[in-house]
């Protein structure tokens, strides 16, 4: 079951989350084999071996996976039929059952429910018809979302007047939606959980994300102001979610904290954004325990190295910034390798470190 230091993990896609997964498998002597079918792949650079081809590409992916001895995927959109395709030729973790909950907002939130969690009200919508009445049930301001594809803010409208649903409806397509009712939340977060194959389990500190026009800006840690209770009820739901799906690997799930106590909003079933702080801010960063994870290793310790730590997204062109990012010596600096710096891309991220607790020997 153990997939030993000098195995080949294959990634299905190619951003900057393989291309941290990569670099995180190179020092425990892993090879890594990238597939995706963009033309860009920033993964690629940093890896052994790439595959460019579709992802419903039956031949690409058999000879794909005949060079990995464990699968893994970067990307929550990738076809859940091209990882059960994958699973009948190589072990995939996580498996495609975590691709099922995450890629339809309705299923992933009856999920949740069904695990006794708070979700936002929510109706699907077929129909405008159908969105009327929601509107009624779940009041204004609500946010009519793609159930399908939504990333980043994308695939999402908030309809504040009666008289704007319409139009909302026409742009997401009209069909496969979901309505959710505002959740007014004091702030957001995030649970990062490590499962592994023996289904023993670790969790780093909850992050406190902020987002700006839906993309997150800035994560700290550790999470202000979120209660105990809250963190305590979160994390045992995304343990129960991981165990519920027989998970391996890293799950992450965002939170609302509400005066009510925690609100899920969604689940992504790999190494998140909110997470790249574990880096330097952890004594294993959120990519490494993933490797250590699917290949069936032991889980490393998610102790935070610094009392206090920050994560920011550098969107879009960020290079005047650089020269004085890389003269702070509390910051430290990622950058993606991406060609084109288009306005709200993420191009890299900095972390940065309060002082180091004193060392203990
Ligand atoms: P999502 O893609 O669902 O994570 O949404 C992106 C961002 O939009 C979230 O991080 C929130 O800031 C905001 N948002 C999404 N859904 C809701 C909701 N039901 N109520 C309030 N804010 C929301």
């Amino acid at each position: 079951m153990m997939v030993l230091p000098g195995a080949t993990i294959g990634i299905l896609g190619g951003g900057q989350l393989g291309r941290m997964l990569a670099l995180a498998a190179a020092p425990l002597g892993y090879r890594v084999h990238v597939y995706a079918p963009e033309t860009e792949l920033v993964a690629a650079e940093v890896a052994a071996q790439c595959t460019r081809a579709a992802y419903e590409d039956r031949e690409s992916l058999a000879a794909f996976a005949s060079t990995c001895d464990v699968i893994t995927y970067e990307f929550e959109n990738v076809p859940s039929e091209t990882v059960a395709f994958l699973e009948t030729l190589k072990p995939v973790r996580p498996g495609h059952e975590a691709l099922d909950v995450a890629q339809d907002r309705l299923a992933e939130k009856r999920f949740v429910e069904a695990l006794g969690g708070r979700t936002a009200p929510y109706r699907a919508i077929e129909s405008a018809a159908q969105l009327d009445a929601a509107l009624e049930q779940l009041g204004l301001p609500a946010i009519l979302k793609t159930r399908r594809f939504g990333y980043d803010g994308k695939g999402q409208v908030r309809i504040d007047r009666p008289d704007e649903a319409a139009a909302a409806f026409a742009e997401l397509g009209g069909t496969g939606l979901i309505l959710e009712g505002f959740v007014r939340f004091q702030a957001e977060f995030s649970v990062i959980v490590a499962r592994g194959i023996d289904g023993h389990e670790a969790h780093y500190p909850v992050c406190l994300n902020r987002h700006a026009g839906g993309i997150l800006a800035r994560t700290d840690i550790p999470a202000a102001g979120i209660p105990d209770a809250d963190v305590d009820a979160a994390t045992a739901l995304v343990v129960q979610v991981a165990d519920r799906l027989g998970y391996v690997g890293v799950l992450t799930c965002e939170f609302f904290a509400t005066d009510d106590g925690p609100v899920f909003n969604e689940m992504a079933p790999r190494v998140h954004n909110s997470g790249h702080w574990t880096i330097e801010g952890a004594r294993t960063s959120q990519f490494e325990q993933h490797v250590r994870a699917v290949c069936g290793l032991p889980l490393g310790p998610v102790t935070p190295t610094a009392p206090r730590i920050v994560m920011r997204n550098l969107l879009g062109d960020t290079r005047a910034e650089w020269p004085d990012l890389l003269a702070d010596p509390t910051a430290h600096l990622h950058l993606y390798g991406k060609s084109e710096a288009v306005p709200g891309r993420k191009m890299g991220h900095v972390t940065f470190l309060s002082m180091a607790p004193p060392f203990k020997s």
